[in-house]
């Protein structure tokens, strides 16, 4: 990456338009929006067993105040994808209004949403209708024993449920993503594969980043992509695809395609060169990065009776100032105060 110099300061006029564009060129189209920081499981590389000290209710953003930010960044920033996550995004009673207001944006962008598929069988079929496009589902583990102890909660019959659903629904693509650990799932990754495969699932196996509450990360628990892929080349022939663009993930072909299995290397192979996202915290905060160890807030400023344009000012400030990358590697690395599901993964 090179840096390019601050927004606005090339000779040829305005060099960015109104894109949220950083000092080394990249440009964010993909917009994550955490709907809440709540959550129906205690995912251990999440969240603590007795959870978090949730949000008070006025300091999350309503309905009406997230499609208005999302407007703001598809009608002058640029913003083409859209993801609603969280915490739990299906916890929070709003959501189908919220894609259903998406929707109507133009140009109108792609609209997803990552979820623990808890309660997505029966609310599927209404996003869907409201203009879901596209569904991750998080599944770590086809043994229920398993799932209890990893998520603290006894409900795997649930997600198979939601995931089921959710092929039936239409929606074009469903994905699933499963975070491998030592010595807990490491075992399971051809399983895995095999459950996807038979149903169509695109798989993604995505690397243990330092973001859970406990602060228990280590390097050394953290299952590599690599060593991933040499497990799932014990039972499948893998053809490496080219073209990963601004895709987090690896794809590879699986036994000739057209099924494909994705690795997503955060640690060891950090895509933060090619990054275009940029993320909307429950509670109207701006960050450039999951791992940002700073954060604007345009709660405040909606709240305070901004203009759009005001608010677009504020969060091309944001990105302007994005750093080059993560530093999940360097030695002076400092795990972010809020955790995963209090930014939205
Ligand atoms: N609750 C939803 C879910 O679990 O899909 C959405 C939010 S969750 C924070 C989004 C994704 O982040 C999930 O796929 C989850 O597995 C992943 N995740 C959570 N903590 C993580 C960590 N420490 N490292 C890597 N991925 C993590
Ligand atoms: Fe909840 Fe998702 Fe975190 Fe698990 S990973 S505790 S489901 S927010």
């Amino acid at each position: 990456m090179t840096p390019v110099g601050p927004p606005g300061t090339s000779a040829a006029g305005p060099p960015y338009g109104g894109a949220l564009v950083d000092r080394y060129g990249r440009v964010a189209t993909d917009l994550r929006v955490s709907v809440t920081d709540r959550c129906n499981l205690r995912c251990t590389y999440c969240m603590p067993a007795e959870g978090l000290a949730w949000l008070p209710k006025d300091e999350v953003l309503t309905d009406d105040e997230i499609v208005r930010l999302v407007r703001v960044g598809v009608e002058l920033l640029g913003i083409r994808e859209v993801r609603f996550t969280g915490g739990e995004p299906l916890v929070r009673p709003g959501l189908t209004a919220l894609v259903a207001g998406v929707a109507a944006l133009t140009p109108r962008p792609g609209i997803a949403v990552t979820t623990n598929g808890l309660t997505l069988a029966r609310r599927v079929g209404a996003l869907a209708a409201a203009g879901l496009d596209r569904v991750n589902v998080s599944l770590d583990t086809l043994r229920p024993d398993r799932f209890r102890a990893l998520t603290r909660r006894d409900r795997l019959a649930d997600v198979l449920d939601g995931l089921e659903a959710a092929a039936a629904s239409g929606l074009t693509r469903v994905k699933v993503n499963a975070v491998p650990m030592r010595g807990v799932n490491d075992d399971e990754a051809c399983d895995l594969l095999s459950y996807c495969l038979e149903r169509g699932y695109e798989l993604r196996f995505i690397e243990q980043m330092p973001l859970d509450a406990d602060r228990r990360w280590s390097r050394a628990d953290m299952v590599t992509a690599e060593e991933v892929l040499a497990s799932l080349r014990s039972r499948f022939t893998l053809t490496p695809l080219p073209g990963r663009g601004a895709s987090p993930a690896e794809h590879f072909l699986v036994d000739g395609g057209p099924a494909r299995v994705g690795v997503i290397a955060s640690v060891t192979r950090p895509f933060c060169g090619d990054c275009d996202r940029t993320r909307l915290t429950a509670d109207g905060q701006i960050r450039s990065c999951l791992f940002s160890r700073t954060e604007d807030d345009l709660r405040a400023l909606l709240r305070g009776g901004a203009r759009d344009e005001d608010i677009a000012a504020a969060w091309r400030g944001t990105m302007a100032a994005k750093p080059a990358g993560h530093g999940v590697n360097d030695p002076s690395f400092v795990q972010p105060s809020r955790t995963m599901s209090a930014i939205g993964g």
